[in-house]
């Protein structure tokens, strides 16, 4: 099983910004999705409290691995919850003249889609963040008198696959190339661009867009793991003052490498920007033992 991200930048008009990065990394645990799995065992990972999670010690199977984030988000967190967390302070930051990305990272099927996008009845960060968005610069337009209200909103959706690029608002537009300005601003020439002025109208363009992606995927067998799918709202592909890393994991023993995997990821990404991880090890109590795969690269393999 392959990691893969999605990834959702908001950007103002670039702009320098310090060159160290603040990334918030967050891990969010998904449920069960059939109660028979539950039944048959007991998860591989569990949260200990709002920031640290243990995991089984696959060497050693009394032990388990803690880890501590700067957030946990077990079985029962709502969507609400990891929005209004980890995402919404980060936002406020643009009208500032800063950056912000999210992006997901994890295995295929452990929550990403479900936290970036969402359903109509659950929607996601990408919907809340958008509609926040328009409401933030409402507030900012009506507060300012109309000689300085500059403020307008266009997004780009893109994919990248095979270190190709695909215009998923213009699916003809593919393969297009990835440069760099000599201020080391990322861009990408010819990529379209829609001027959206409100909700409806971002979701007029991202909802047919998604699908284009999603057919992509069932044609090409395993692409949907990887994949990286990204929606840029403002102008850029480049640095970001704030970033947020979701790890999504899945509680079955059958994803244990990938979790493993990721979440070591994630807790090397947390040490390169942000203060080291901690990790102990303690007795395994109430999580259930793991059969010891014949060789752990061979679950790896897949990863990109
Ligand atoms: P990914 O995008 O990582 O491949 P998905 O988002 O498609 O994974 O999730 C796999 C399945 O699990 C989907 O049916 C999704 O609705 C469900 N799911 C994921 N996370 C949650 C959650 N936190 N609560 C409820 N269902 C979830």
């Amino acid at each position: 099983m392959a990691k893969c991200v999605s990834i959702m930048e908001v950007q103002n008009q670039p702009k320098k910004t310090s060159s160290l990065a603040n990334v918030r990394v967050v891990v969010r645990l998904r449920p069960y999705m059939r109660k028979d799995d539950l039944k048959q065992q007991g998860p591989c990972v569990r949260g200990l409290d709002s920031q640290c999670l243990e995991i089984i010690n696959w060497r050693n199977q009394l032990e388990t691995m803690q880890y501590q984030f700067d957030a946990f988000y077990g079985e029962d967190s709502t969507q609400k919850e990891v929005y209004t967390e980890s995402i919404e302070p980060i936002l406020s930051n643009l009208l500032n003249g800063q950056n912000a990305s999210v992006f997901a990272y994890g295995p295929t099927g452990a929550g990403k889609t479900h936290t970036m996008l969402g359903s109509p009845e659950q929607p996601g960060v990408i919907p809340r963040s958008v509609l926040a968005l328009f409401r933030m610069t409402q507030a900012e337009s009506s507060s300012r008198n109309y000689e300085q209200c500059d403020i307008s909103i266009s997004m780009s959706y893109l994919e990248i696959y095979q270190e190709k690029v695909l215009d998923l608002l213009e699916p003809k537009n593919q393969d297009l190339p990835i440069r760099e300005d000599k201020e080391k601003n990322i861009f990408i020439p010819n990529l379209t661009q829609k001027t959206i002025s409100s909700f409806a109208d971002f979701e007029q363009h991202f909802i047919p867009a998604s699908q284009n992606r999603t057919v992509a995927c069932t044609k090409l067998n395993d692409r949907s793991s990887r994949s990286h799918a990204v929606l840029l709202v403002k102008d850029s592909l480049g640095g970001s003052a704030h970033s947020v890393m979701i790890t999504n994991i899945a509680p079955e023993h059958r994803f244990y490498f990938d979790t493993l995997t990721a979440l070591n990821f994630a807790a090397r990404s947390k040490q390169v920007v942000n203060r080291p991880f901690t990790r102990e090890t303690i007795q395994a109590t109430a999580l259930a033992p793991l059969k010891r795969p014949r060789e752990e690269t061979d679950t790896n393999s897949g990863s990109n």
